[in-house]
């Protein structure tokens, strides 16, 4: 039987494990929804029915379920040789994948202040698995690591300075895993080293982010202290005007409301009224629904702003490259962003750009664009079982 990797990514209510081979190659995955709720189930694909989970499962059972259904399989008979977790914050503590230990556990937890609703289910995650499989070595992945590069310039809020200085607030950035993938993916696709690479990644998913890469390095990125700043996204607002919350006192919204109208009640889904789902949207549109279509329109005119203020922090572009369910998928996004950027010099082949640049290694440029732009498809979890291997040293011990 294969020696695997288990990759794991813990939200509040929700577990998505994968299950790779050595070679990365990405061998089953499951997803555990409605944990601690009456409903909780979880789903394999290529499983014949969905595992119900006990009433008020917690994460354990929920992993516990999902493990017995490989083994069912027949593809987790021993324990991996090690589990990578997905870990949103690690602050300014961690620069790269870490493996787990107790003093690593300490400083996730001294993170959570700066993710509250991620950092402690994370944890959660972890003692799950340790719980399971209590010899396998465990590293941590973190979503802000890949931006520990960023300049100061770039960072830091032109806030009073005691902030950054007593309190920690700065600009972290997430997506990172996805981002570096995406310099990995473009360098090779370019023939180039990804330490000569720069490029613009476009991260667009429910969650969306952009960050420039200079020589292989996050050099800016457009979401922030939390991944609420910057672009316009599924059901978050991104940027606006900090005088809102002096605005919205007279209308008795609380800072509670605003926070959950901010991230649960904005986005694409606060624009149109109907949906987050950006293929929903797209359809509503071509049906003539208005407000559908102008969702989009902010979302696209929104990112062709952030694309052109990436330029500021390179010196040569390699490529514009979009991923993520929006960035792979939605021929219309990238044509209308692209339509605001011609006086930058972006042009898009409007066949390729149907293609999403499966047939030409990813590109969609036209001919005469100033910038190659490229459609490649991202793979978080494959980025984490890397990391978890070369972190766990179980490359050097083989
Ligand atoms: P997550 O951030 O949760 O991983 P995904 O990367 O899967 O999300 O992206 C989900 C988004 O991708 C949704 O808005 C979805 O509608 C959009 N999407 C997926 N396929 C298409 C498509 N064919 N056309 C337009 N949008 C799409």
């Amino acid at each position: 039987m294969e020696d695997t990797i288990l990759v794991i990514n813990c939200g509040s209510s929700s577990l998505k494990v994968a299950l790779f081979d050595l070679n990365l190659n990405q061998l089953t995955s499951a997803l555990a929804e409605r944990i601690g709720k009456e409903d909780a189930f979880a789903s394999i694909p290529g499983y014949s029915r969905d595992i119900p989970l006990q009433h008020g499962a917690g994460h354990r059972d929920a992993l516990q379920a999902i493990v017995s259904a490989f083994k069912e399989l027949n593809l987790l008979s021993s324990p991996p040789v090690a589990i990578g977790h997905r870990v949103v914050h690690g602050g300014e503590t961690f620069r790269e994948a870490a493996l787990i230990n107790d003093s690593v556990r300490r400083a996730i937890e001294d993170c959570a202040g700066l993710a509250p609703l991620h950092n402690p289910v994370n944890l959660m995650g972890i003692e799950a698995t340790t719980a399971l499989f209590p010899e396998v070595p465990q590293v941590a992945v973190f979503d802000t690591a890949f931006h520990q590069t960023l300049p100061r310039h770039a960072y830091l809020y032109a806030l009073p300075y005691r902030f950054y200085r007593d309190w920690g607030v700065r600009r972290y950035g997430f997506h990172g895993t996805s981002h570096n993938f995406m310099v990995t993916e473009a360098a090779r696709l370019l023939g180039k080293q990804p330490n000569e690479t720069s490029i613009i990644s476009a991260h667009l998913g429910n969650g969306c982010s952009i960050t420039a890469i200079r020589d292989g390095i996050s050099v800016d990125t457009s979401m922030g202290l939390t991944p609420l700043e910057g672009l316009v996204m599924g059901t978050r607002s991104g940027d606006i005007d900090p005088g809102l919350f002096d605005f919205l006192k007279t209308k008795e919204i609380s800072a509670e409301d605003l926070h959950r109208i901010l991230n649960n009640e904005s986005g694409l889904l606060g624009l149109s009224e109907k949906t987050n789902d950006m293929r929903a949207l797209s359809e509503l549109a071509d049906q003539g629904h208005e407000p559908s279509l102008v969702a989009i329109e902010v979302f696209c005119f929104r990112l062709a702003r952030y694309i052109s203020a990436m330029m500021a922090s390179l010196s040569e572009l390699d490529a514009l490259v979009f991923t993520g369910g929006i960035g792979e998928n939605s021929t219309l996004v990238r044509a209308k962003t692209l339509s605001h950027l011609n006086l930058a010099g972006f042009a898009i082949e409007t066949s390729l750009n149907h293609q999403h640049g499966k047939n030409t290694n990813g590109r969609i440029e036209r001919e005469d664009s100033r910038f190659k732009v490229m459609v490649i498809p991202t793979n978080e979890e494959r980025v984490i079982a890397t990391e978890a291997l070369e972190a766990s040293g179980t490359i050097r011990q083989r």
